[in-house]
């Protein structure tokens, strides 16, 4: 096999070995199919098994209630933006309010805006983005049409350390870089929705678990592939789904279920590997320094700059010349961001923190 390097990349992400070992074994033939995952109708019994299989797996992992529906869209998480105020802002009457923390809040703020009014009910510009609101900050519109956050940003790493009380107007989360990394309530949301290329498999489907009350509330005048409702009736197939991207999450959940032992070992695992990362930037004396404020540190996106920015480059050269690849922060904020999924092992973890460590040692005075 091809060395595989540990790869920090923020999506599309490192996967867990074992899936994508199944994946190589099962592409010429499913078995007992006589033909590849890449060549079965979407109407199949064997494609209806993935696709029902991938929905009991997520099903059980996040506790979903029954009152939830679980759909498999394309379009990336970008069109959920489109998608949550087409549905639910557009000619509602109402304003919605966004909470913004970091630049894909500020995405579907954008977004939003091209359907309705929208109210910003944190904004946390002034600090960079550099946490998530306390309670008592959030100025919150009783009557709005939804709340909405990104429970993860992506590029400044910031995450939400529980959800927001938001009373009784839907809550709708932008999960897309931390879905599944570890217990999440979602009755406390109206849609929860996450693209696949982090966490749950490769580019290609988007999950969206939307409670019921929400299916039905959507308007009667949307195109059907636009509509949570006409979707829904669809379940999932209204054409031809990403059948591959959603067999890879079939495994991908298979692996949390069976491998790691669900969500509170998982969470287990990357608060280990999250800490073991951030506590070595914290000792380092100020030679590097986390983007986010302790409290809102992200367990999956650690990014941090080095004090000395004419370091950056050298430091991820030698990263890269010693396997720990993809660890330049986006390009819109610069820095450096070490992307530490599920499906990082501790292993790589603990490789990035020796690099760390020795760079360090080796540019101190
Ligand atoms: N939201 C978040 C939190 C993300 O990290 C990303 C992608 N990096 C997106 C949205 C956009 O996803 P997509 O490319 O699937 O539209």
């Amino acid at each position: 096999m091809e060395k595989r390097v540990y790869n920090f990349s923020p999506g599309p992400a490192m996967l867990p070995l074992p899936a994508l070992e199944e994946a190589r074994r099962n592409l010429l033939a499913l078995p007992g199919a006589g033909c590849s995952v890449l060549e079965i109708s979407h109407r199949s019994k064997t494609f209806t098994e993935i696709i029902e299989q991938a929905e009991a797996n997520l099903r059980k992992l996040l506790a979903i209630p029954d009152h939830y529906r679980v759909l498999f869209f394309q379009g990336g998480a970008q069109m959920q933006f489109a998608m949550v105020p087409l549905n639910y802002l557009r000619g509602s009457g109402k304003a919605a309010d966004y909470i913004l923390t970091g630049t894909w809040s500020k995405k579907a703020i954008q977004e939003a805006k091209t359907q309705g009014e929208v109210r910003v009910a944190f904004d946390g510009q002034s600090e960079n983005y550099s946490r998530a609101p306390e309670a008592g900050e959030l100025d919150l519109n009783p009557d709005a049409a939804y709340v909405y956050i990104a429970s993860n940003e992506t590029i400044q790493g910031v995450q939400f350390p529980v959800e927001p009380e938001v009373g009784d107007v839907p809550l709708m989360c932008d999960a897309s870089s931390d879905i599944l990394c570890r217990p999440t309530p979602v009755e406390k949301y109206g849609i929860l929705y996450a693209c696949a290329q982090k966490n749950l498999g490769p580019a290609g489907v988007t999950v969206v678990i939307i409670r019921d009350d929400l299916i039905e509330r959507a308007p009667d005048d949307l195109p059907s592939m636009l509509s949570y409702k006409t979707f829904a009736e669809g379940k999932s197939l209204l054409n031809t789904p990403p059948t591959f991207a959603i067999y890879v999450v079939k495994l991908v959940t298979d692996w949390l279920l069976d491998e790691i032992g669900g969500l509170e070992k998982m969470q287990e695992i990357n608060r280990r590997k999250a800490a073991m990362l951030c506590d070595l930037i914290d000792a380092s004396g100020g030679f590097y320094e986390v983007h986010a404020q302790p409290g809102s540190r992200s367990l999956m996106n650690v990014a941090f700059r080095l004090a000395d920015a004419t370091l950056e480059d050298p430091f991820l050269k030698q990263a890269e010349a010693r396997d720990l690849a993809a660890l330049q922060g986006h390009r819109s904020v610069g820095g450096c961001r070490a992307s530490i999924y599920n499906a990082m092992p501790v292993e790589g973890v603990e490789a990035l923190c020796e690099f760390m460590q020795e760079f360090q040692d080796s540019h101190r005075g």
